[in-house]
């Protein structure tokens, strides 16, 4: 389920700000070479991330599942000077082409990008987030809010992607991804710590702050 039609779809991407070129050819290499490239976050998702990241400026970004790059490069477009961003993906095929993209991006010294589990991995992380991006293994979404919850610096922002699943968390016999998403749902809404908005924005964005 698309939550827009094409055409309203058209319309809201024509009048947002474009993709960079660098995102352009990102986007569209990872459609002609990439295995799943509907996970890429694209153009009106992308200028999202970056909109957000400019709103809070921040001093370090945690993203979790980096992809293709797409959604690391948006995000630090926002980053305060001297900022730093941190994203982790456990699939090593794709670290070539990724830090040639952070090349071409000029961010080679500001991304640190980490293959391996982010459930090992942001553990070990002894720094604190401004802003964090979850977007990896649907399944361990609750256990990534467990993790970087603690992290985060308060009023800073924790946004998770797909939470919407396609509409499928209306689904009456969810499947485990489902199962998943549907648990972090009502988890963070009902967690004091954090104020919330679901944003039915592609496949659902929710945002968190940290109170
Ligand atoms: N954020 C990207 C899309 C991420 S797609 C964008 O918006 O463009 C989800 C990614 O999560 C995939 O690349 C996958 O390899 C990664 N992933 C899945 N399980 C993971 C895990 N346990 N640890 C780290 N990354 C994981
Ligand atoms: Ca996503």
């Amino acid at each position: 389920m698309e939550l827009l039609d094409e055409s309203i779809m058209r319309y809201v991407e024509s009048h947002t700000a474009p993709e960079s070129e660098l995102l352009k050819k990102i986007n569209r290499e990872t459609h002609l070479s990439v295995l799943m490239p509907r996970m890429l976050s694209g153009h009106l998702q992308g200028r999202v991330l970056s909109m957000i990241s400019r709103m809070v400026k921040p001093n370090r970004i945690l993203e979790i599942g980096t992809y293709t790059g797409y959604s690391a490069i948006c995000m630090a477009e926002g980053l305060a000077p001297g900022g730093q961003l941190i994203t982790i993906d456990i699939n090593d095929e794709l670290e070539k082409r990724v830090r040639g993209y952070f090349s071409e991006a000029g961010l080679t010294n500001i991304v640190d990008y980490r293959i391996g589990n982010a459930m090992e991995i942001v553990p070990q992380l002894q720094v604190t987030f401004d802003l964090c991006f979850i977007d990896a293994d649907k399944e361990n979404y609750s256990n990534y809010y467990d993790l970087v919850v603690d992290k985060m610096t308060l009023g800073g922002y924790i946004l998770a992607d797909n939470v919407l699943w396609s509409g499928k968390v209306l689904s009456e016999k969810p499947d485990k991804d489902t199962r998943a998403i549907i648990e972090f749902n009502k988890k963070v809404h009902d967690d004091p710590r954090v104020e919330n908005v679901l944003l039915p924005i592609r496949d659902g964005i929710m945002i968190l702050r940290k109170k």
